[in-house]
Parts: C-alpha cells; sequence; structure tokens
C-alpha cells in the first residue's frame, strides 16, 4: 500500500517524455505488449525507448501500424509476441477482450490463449479498465494456468500515455508489484498499491466515480448561478476558496474563462472524453450493484452520462455535460457575463 512519485494521476494530465529514464524497467527481460491503441501504442512506445526488450502485438493492422512508427518492434502474433517474454502486458478495450486474450475463447483473434503460451510463472499485468469482478476473474484464470497477475489500471489519458506521466492503481501481491514497478515508473510517474487483487481497478472506479458525480454537480451549480444572476467569475471566485472546491470546477472547469486550459474554452474537445466517462460509470454501477452499495448519486451520475454519451456528447469533453443540463433548463445563457435569457 504505497505511493510514490509526483502529483497528478488525472485523464489529461501531460509532462514531459522520460527517454532512457528508467534503468531498471530493462532488467525485467523480454516483455509483450497486447492491445497497441490509443493508450497502448505510446505505452509501449515509452517501454521500447526505456531500452525494455518489447514485442507488441495488435489484432488492428492500423493499429501495428501506428505502434511501429512509434518505435514499437512488432511481433507476428500474440503467440510469437508472448514467447519467451518474462512479462506480459495488455491493454485491451474491456473485460470480454481481456478474458478472450487471455484465455483463446471469444474474439481472440483465433490464436491460443495468452495464458496457454505463456511460460510458466509469466507476470501479466492488466492495465485496460475493466470491471472489478472481470479483473479478478483474469487473476484467477493467470494464477489457475501456473502464472501471477497484478491489476494497473491507468489514469492520464492518451497525453499521459505518450509523455510517461500515467498514473498507475495497482492491486496485486506485493513481490508482484515489486517486480511491476520499473516497468509501470517507466510509463508513468505515480504508482499507488491500492492492495489485493482486483484492488487497482477498484480505486480506479471509486476514484472516477468522485469525478463524474463531481462534474455533474459543479455543472448543475454553474447553471443554477446563471438562472439566478450570478457570473461565471463570481461564483468560481466563490466555489474554489470555499467548500466547493475540488478538481472538476478548478483544473477542469465546465465553463469558459476561469481557468483558461480546461477544455470549456476549447469548445469541449478532450481531455477526458463523456464516452470514456460513460464507460468507468457503468463500471461503477456494476461494482454498485455486486456489493449492494445505496450509491444513489453514484447510479445516477452513470445514467446521465449513458444518456448523453449515446448522442453527440460521446467525443466532447465529459465537462460538456453542462451544455445538456443548460438545455435540459430552457437554454440559459452560457455567456461568462451572467444570464440573458
Ligand atoms: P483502443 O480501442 O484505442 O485500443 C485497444 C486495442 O486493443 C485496439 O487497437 C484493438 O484492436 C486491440 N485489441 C482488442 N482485442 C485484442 C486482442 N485479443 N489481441 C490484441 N489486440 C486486441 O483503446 P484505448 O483508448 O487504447 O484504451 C485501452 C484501455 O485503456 C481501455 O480499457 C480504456 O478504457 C482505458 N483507458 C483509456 C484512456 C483514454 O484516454 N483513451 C484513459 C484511461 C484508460
Amino acid at each position: 500500500m504505497t505511493s510514490e512519485g509526483a502529483s497528478g494521476g488525472v485523464d489529461g494530465a501531460v509532462g514531459s517524455a522520460r527517454d532512457g529514464a528508467v534503468g531498471g524497467a530493462a532488467a525485467t527481460g523480454p516483455v509483450a505488449f497486447i492491445g497497441l491503441g490509443h493508450m497502448g501504442a505510446p505505452m509501449a512506445a515509452n517501454l521500447a525507448r526505456a531500452g525494455v526488450d518489447v514485442r507488441g502485438f495488435d489484432l488492428s493492422a492500423e493499429a501495428v501500424g501506428h505502434a511501429h512508427e512509434a518505435g514499437v518492434p512488432i511481433a507476428a502474433s500474440a503467440a510469437e509476441a508472448v514467447a519467451g517474454a518474462r512479462v506480459v502486458i495488455t491493454m485491451l478495450p474491456v473485460g470480454r477482450h481481456v478474458l478472450s486474450a487471455y484465455s483463446g475463447s471469444g474474439d481472440g483473434g483465433g490464436d491460443a490463449g495468452l495464458l496457454a503460451v505463456a511460460a510458466p510463472g509469466t507476470l501479466f499485468i492488466e492495465c485496460s479498465t475493466i470491471a472489478v469482478d472481470d479483473a479478478r476473474r483474469a487473476h484467477d484464470l493467470a494464477v489457475a494456468a501456473g502464472h501471477r497477475s497484478i491489476d494497473a489500471p491507468v489514469s492520464g489519458g492518451v497525453m499521459g500515455a505518450e509523455a510517461a506521466t500515467l498514473a498507475f492503481m495497482v492491486g496485486g501481491d506485493d513481490a508482484d508489484v515489486a517486480e511491476a514497478r520499473p516497468l509501470l515508473e517507466a510509463m508513468g510517474r505515480r504508482v499507488v498499491h491500492c492492495g489485493g487483487p482486483g484492488l487497482g481497478q477498484a480505486a480506479k472506479v471509486c476514484n472516477n466515480m468522485i469525478l463524474g458525480v463531481s462534474m455533474i454537480a459543479v455543472s448543475e451549480a454553474f447553471v443554477l448561478g446563471e438562472r439566478l444572476g450570478l457570473t461565471h467569475d463570481s461564483l468560481f471566485e466563490v466555489a474554489a476558496n470555499a467548500s466547493g472546491q475540488c478538481w472538476a470546477l478548478t483544473t477542469n472547469c465546465p465553463v469558459p474563462g476561469p481557468v483558461p486550459a480546461s477544455p470549456a474554452n476549447r469548445d469541449y474537445q478532450p481531455g477526458f472524453a463523456s464516452a470514456l466517462m460513460a464507460k468507468d460509470l457503468d463500471l461503477a454501477a456494476q461494482a454498485i450493484a455486486s456489493t449492494g452499495v445505496h450509491a444513489e448519486a453514484g447510479s445516477l451520475a452513470a445514467e446521465i452520462y449513458k444518456r448523453f454519451a449515446a448522442g453527440d456528447g460521446a467525443m466532447r469533453d465529459f465537462s460538456a455535460i453542462i451544455t445538456d443540463i443548460r438545455e435540459r433548463s430552457g437554454g440559459v445563457s452560457a455567456s461568462p457575463e451572467g444570464p440573458t435569457a
């Protein structure tokens, strides 16, 4: 249960790349990197840059092409990537992709599963954002196949992946997390060991539930303020220095003006897309259901973002939820100078 590194760990965080800055990463031996999409390709490229013997694989020829251009050595198949690897990292869309890639069933490309082709005792590092139950299932499958496994989902977004400034939330045994740490530190700047298997995903789900609920609360407050006659600047000045202070307000402020770097100032280009927030809140809703926790705000936030992401909000920053709230409120002015309607 340790925390190291600089502060940060929010989707969209940026910083400087760490070319060759991580001495211990290369010592972990060959690493198979499965899933070279928006996140996986730059993460694998940062490992290669740190001197790690990486072999990447993706089912998509386009993803493989981009990863190769970014400097990731490519294997012809998942089996070829995993052969001789000491560590297998997966960065896949959702839980069913992880489970099918592990076991070889479903849409795993017709290959034998990763667990079957890996050498006994291989360390599996599962970095995708998936349900806590799926993370525990993946861990159990890996252990049953004679391997070791940790879950290590990330925050920091594509920019964090490119800049090697990701935050990793890790669940697994102490020794396995210690072995993985140099690799994670080559791809990020903060590694938090949250507890046993599945608890990295649990931490990610809980954090993003706070984020989703707080962004809705901040957005509702701004629209209510508009309707009551408050300027954005006045409300920001009060709340940012009072008990309403939170990341959704002071870093990712949903109205243009008070925080110049927030996505609201660039027509809500992400940032952290609403589709990803909807996905993460759905994972929270699954965890709420499986645990029986009475989390009304979290459940409602999942519904609100699901509805928003089903329309044209999907690819907008999640702070654009304020535009939906304003529209449903009868179109109050978005002028930072105050309401006009
Ligand atoms: P992506 O869709 O860009 O990439 C996923 C890749 O996995 C695709 O290229 C796909 O072809 C590949 N794939 C699927 N099944 C495969 C298999 N069996 N073998 C090999 N490759 C396979 O997704 P992404 O944006 O890179 O996100 C990956 C994960 O990271 C997701 O779980 C996402 O929720 C999480 N995440 C994303 C962000 C972000 O900002 N994009 C931020 C934090 C976490």
